[in-house]
């Protein structure tokens, strides 16, 4: 395989600490030449603006008894380069280093020493920007970029309007309602919305943060009775982002103060982006007022990936990664882990570092081992469509007799089972299987799944079916 450690010839040049009598790393020259070359591989494996905002600004500090310590020069730089590229830089570096168990990153203490002394910045042609600025979009991830995210059948709708309302210099759909199942990408739109504004219209004013962020300052707020500065903080902005805004359902008091943010910014022409795992109508424990509101703009939902999309994204990740996965690898992953991106993304990341660690040809075997926990638990994941085709099996009916709207009752019975069965094997929510069944009202769900739990009582034929066709699902 060519992994991207072959065919570099420095990469025996520092003293392996492993080796008897040789010199350990202390030579400060040559410990910071290694360095160097391992941030070139960070590179080109995690692409230039991560690379320049990230890990450029770390300086190295020592190796010692397996530990790699670098410096960083804030909290958030430190926290942001632990969570998202520790166990790549372990991985390089333990291929530049030899003896690296474990890389841990410090802020640096000195004053005067070689260090950044400015905060990591995001792009170098952007505009000198107010430390206000930055503090709203903290916490944007830099690979979240349009140019990272790949568009396919589940998610075009959602790119496009995400693209449109990012370009766009007046308000284009207000609000934008972004909402999908978890791990298919709202967080990764809206924060590349935020940098393409970021970019394009530096003068833009634009806050993202979580619905639960919001949450807990506006308690804070309250708390030291600073609701007004709260307020201004809010509505001074041109775009507003709240990324999961599922998470005040039933939180009444922030959901008021939302609510009212929402309509000034809206009613002062202002760009509103929200994201949530439900549509509006579906968002449960909402003031109807608000969840009629939030769905008077642009609602764009985002699909889960189909195979092609899984494997455009494998495809495209690993290409980026520059490391080399035979295709029949990719396919069996992206036939095999099908719940959602950040699975699939996980899944690669241990095949790449798995690759880049072993330099054995990677194989349908050996990926099998690697991902063994994670393919059981994605094939105990039981899908609506699995269980209408199982039950119309069962029955004898036609797969398409699930949507239809005929009421025989060979036909309306085992419609109800499978709906029952969706409730209690998947974790959706009424309206979300009526949705599934035809686009049926999820009053007309519950209804099927108490008329079923009472046949279960009565009908010991209809007892026994359900029994037997719950355990040929959920194995
Ligand atoms: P959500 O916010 O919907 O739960 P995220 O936006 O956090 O999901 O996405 C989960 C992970 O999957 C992220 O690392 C994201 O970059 C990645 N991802 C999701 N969809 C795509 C896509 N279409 N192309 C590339 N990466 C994607
Ligand atoms: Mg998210």
């Amino acid at each position: 395989m060519t992994g991207i450690f072959d065919n570099d010839p420095q990469s025996n040049t520092v003293n392996n600490t492993d080796t008897p009598g040789a010199a350990a790393v202390s030579d400060a020259e040559a410990l910071t030449a290694s360095w160097q070359r391992v941030t070139q591989r960070m590179r080109k494996d995690i692409g230039e603006a991560a690379w320049r905002s990230w890990i450029k600004p770390l300086s190295v500090s020592r190796l010692e008894d397996g530990t790699l310590t670098l410096e960083a020069s804030s909290s958030l730089a430190r926290e942001r380069v632990n969570s998202q590229f520790a166990d790549r830089l372990r991985v390089m570096s333990a291929a530049e280093f030899g003896n690296v168990q474990q890389v841990e990153v410090r802020i640096a203490r000195a004053a005067g020493r070689k260090l950044p002394s400015a905060p990591p910045r995001i792009t170098d042609n952007a505009p000198a920007r107010s430390p206000e600025k930055d503090e709203l979009l903290a916490g944007l991830d830099p690979r979240y970029t349009f140019a990272n995210f790949v568009v396919g059948k589940p998610n075009e709708l959602a790119f496009a309007v995400a693209r449109r309302t990012a370009e766009s210099e007046t308000v284009a759909f207000n609000p934008l309602f972004l909402y999908g199942g978890v791990g298919l990408g709202k967080t990764h739109l809206m924060h590349a919305i935020a940098w393409h504004i970021r970019e394009q219209a530096p003068n833009r004013k634009v806050m993202y943060l979580s619905a639960e962020k919001f949450m807990y300052r506006f308690v804070r707020a309250l708390r030291f009775r600073d609701t007004m500065s709260f307020k201004e903080q809010f509505r001074s902005v041109d775009v507003l982002m709240i990324d999961d805004v599922q998470f005040i359902s039933g939180k009444d008091s922030t959901q008021e103060e939302f609510f009212h943010t929402f309509n000034a910014l809206v009613e002062d022409g202002r760009q509103v982006i929200i994201s949530a795992d439900k549509s509006p109508t579906d968002l449960e424990g909402m003031e109807e007022r608000l969840r009629s509101r939030l769905g008077w703009g642009m609602v764009a939902d985002i699909h889960p990936a189909d195979y092609e999309l899984r494997l455009g994204i494998l495809q495209a990740k690993a290409e980026q990664a520059q490391i080399n996965i035979p295709d029949k690898v990719l396919e069996f992953i992206a036939h095999r882990i099908a719940s959602n991106v950040r699975e699939l993304e996980g899944a690669l990341n241990r095949i790449m570092a798995h690759a880049m660690l072993v330099g054995r040809e990677i194989t349908i075997d050996s990926t099998a081992d690697l991902l063994a926990d994670l393919l059981r638990a994605s094939s105990r994941r039981i899908s609506v469509d699995a269980i209408q085709k199982r039950v119309a099996a069962h029955y004898g009916i036609r797969v398409s007799e699930m949507f239809s709207t005929r009421r025989a009752r060979d036909i309306a019975r085992p419609r109800q089972v499978a709906m029952y069965l969706s409730k209690i094997l998947t974790s959706l929510s009424y309206p979300e299987i009526g949705r599934q069944f035809g686009g049926r009202d999820h009053t007309t769900v519950m209804h099927a799944v108490r008329a079923v739990e009472s046949h279960i009582e009565t009908n010991p034929q209809i007892a026994e079916d359900v029994q037997l066709l719950k355990s040929l699902l959920s194995n």
